[in-house]
């Protein structure tokens, strides 16, 4: 069955939604975009990933409308295309607009272009099996903190993973974890967790945060400090995070077996927390 879509305040088949070749989207991948998950036709999270939604369009400055417009665009989306039971993936699209032709200099009285559609989602409650990943240098930009649609540095990166059979690799710049070009890096050792700190070099994840605070109420030690590659092979457990992936545990990177290569208990732990989480959001007993 054909999805309905969002466009610029139409409600369209999928099909038959399109864009000027001049918005500076497809010209300049001049825009911002966010993900919202759905589980059982609730938003998850939804306040945090609107005001990072928020944040984006402000630091490249475009406005678009108000937290009403984007709660009833969400309500929408969700009702339109029988998402009322069902687990899906909101991808939220807004580029600075088109224009009559194209330059890098934006002109003043742009009007931007708004998309938004959603698709399922494979909702899981069990314990993922870890995967092996690959380190990499982080050839990206230095504004990771946005949710650019400018992904070309995160694409090649995939690609370069994708080539030694890899699903997502971890990124470093100058001998520092950052984070995988789809998911922030978590490190466990002595029964403390390791991230990045939140700055300009990785995306604010929703996913991260969350973790954060699940591991504060389990009295788990959070360092949100620089993380050092020389570190990796002296870890305990790895994990990543990403509103797709909650919890992904990591048994090996390249030759580093992590731990035993299994999922470990701080591991086991978090990925039951976000699954307990879930189920209060869905209204179930923990
Ligand atoms: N880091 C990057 C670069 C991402 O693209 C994503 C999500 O796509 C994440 C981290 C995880 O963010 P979230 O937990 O909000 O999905």
């Amino acid at each position: 069955m054909s999805s309905t879509v969002y466009l610029n305040g139409d409600w369209i088949a999928a099909e038959h939604a399109k864009v000027s070749v001049f918005d500076r989207g497809f010209l300049f991948a001049d825009g911002i975009y966010e993900v919202v998950p759905v589980y059982s036709g609730k938003p998850f999270l939804l306040e945090r990933h609107l005001a990072r939604l928020y944040r984006s369009l402000r630091e490249i400055g475009i406005s678009v409308a108000d937290d009403a417009f984007w709660h009833e665009l969400v309500h929408d989306l969700i009702k339109r295309n029988n998402y009322g039971d069902a687990n899906g993936l909101i991808y939220m699209q807004v580029t600075r607009g088109a224009e009559a032709s194209r330059t890098h200099l934006p002109g003043p009285d742009l009007k931007p272009t708004v998309f938004a559609t959603i698709n399922p989602l494979a909702l899981h409650w069990d314990q993922p099996a870890p995967v092996r990943i690959t380190l990499l240098e982080d050839i990206r930009w230095l504004r990771c903190d946005i949710k650019s649609i400018s992904l070309l540095g995160n694409i090649l990166l995939k690609q370069q993973a994708a080539a030694v059979g890899v699903i997502e690799p971890i990124l470093h710049r100058d001998g520092l974890i950052t984070e995988g070009p789809a998911s922030n890096f978590f490190a466990v050792r002595n029964g403390a967790l390791y991230t990045a700190p939140k700055n300009h070099l990785i995306l604010p994840g929703i996913s991260r945060d969350w973790v954060i605070e699940l591991a504060a109420e389990a009295g788990i030690p959070v360092h949100e400090e620089p993380f050092k590659v020389a570190d990796l092979p002296q870890l305990d457990e790895l994990f990543l995070t990403s509103s797709s992936r909650e919890v992904q545990p990591v048994g090996q990177i390249d030759d580093i077996i992590i731990g035993d290569g299994q999922c470990g208990p701080v591991t086991a732990a978090l990925i039951e927390a976000f699954h307990a989480s879930k189920r209060r959001h869905l209204g179930r007993v923990s």
